[in-house]
């Protein structure tokens, strides 16, 4: 989770159909970089500017990935383009981005430490600030679903609501943002989180943020990401 990045992430927002596909490869190849995932595990997605979705493709490197991989799909999960199958989640994808138009960009990886809250059914609680700032809220952990499902990416969306990430139960960690440099902030900050609860428990009993405090953080990220608070 702390190595350096070899590469920089695109500065601005994407805006064009050429600039959300280099954002999606590079988001895709920053998880393995980060340790978010090993081998071809994870996957993610992002809208384009003509409502399409672009998706990295099915069970593909990530250091051999180019733009001609991705694969890019309707909301109803027909591809449009491409050469390669999407990811095997792309139901779990295009579920939440057909039910958050404020969306723009989705991952899921296998974070490590917040598998440790996955198997065991817990939620990710917001006990740093910055939690309540940029995700929400405490993080809830989904019903088991099995991988790939349509079940599962309706139990996904559904707990999206207004958080910016889900933990899928058994599985692994749901994130998203308005842009794909977005969605690999949380899911590290997520991850991050998931450390230092899993720390701080051995320590002692967690002293929460004073609920107000959570609250008026939280209600920060509603207006990032909604315009209203
Ligand atoms: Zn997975």
């Amino acid at each position: 989770m702390t190595e350096t990045t070899e590469s920089a992430a695109p500065l601005a927002a994407a805006a064009t159909v050429a600039e959300t596909k280099e954002a999606l490869l590079w988001v895709a190849q920053e998880m393995l970089r980060s340790g978010l995932v090993e081998g071809t595990a994870g996957n993610c997605a992002a809208r384009m500017p003509d409502g399409n979705v672009v998706l990295t493709p099915s069970s593909l490197d990530y250091l051999e990935m180019s733009l001609d991989d991705l694969v890019v799909c309707d909301l109803d999960g027909n591809v449009v383009e491409g050469h390669r199958g999407p990811t095997s989640e792309k139901q779990l994808h295009l579920a939440v981005l057909a039910a958050y138009p404020e969306i723009g960009a989705t991952m899921h990886c296998h974070a490590k430490h917040v598998q440790m809250f996955a198997v065991t059914h817990q939620p990710i609680p917001a006990v740093v600030e910055e939690f309540d700032v940029y995700v929400g809220g405490d993080v809830e952990c989904s019903d088991y679903k099995e991988t790939g499902s349509a079940e599962l990416a309706e139990e996904v969306a559904r707990r999206v609501a207004d958080r910016a990430a889900v933990v899928m139960a058994n599985h692994g960690l749901f994130a998203c943002g308005k842009t794909c440099k977005d969605t690999m902030h949380i899911a590290s900050l997520v991850e991050r989180t998931a450390e230092v609860v899993w720390g701080a428990r051995a320590l002692g009993p967690i002293v929460e943020v004073p609920a107000e405090v959570g609250a008026k953080y939280a209600s920060y990220y509603r207006y990032g990401r909604t315009g209203k608070f």
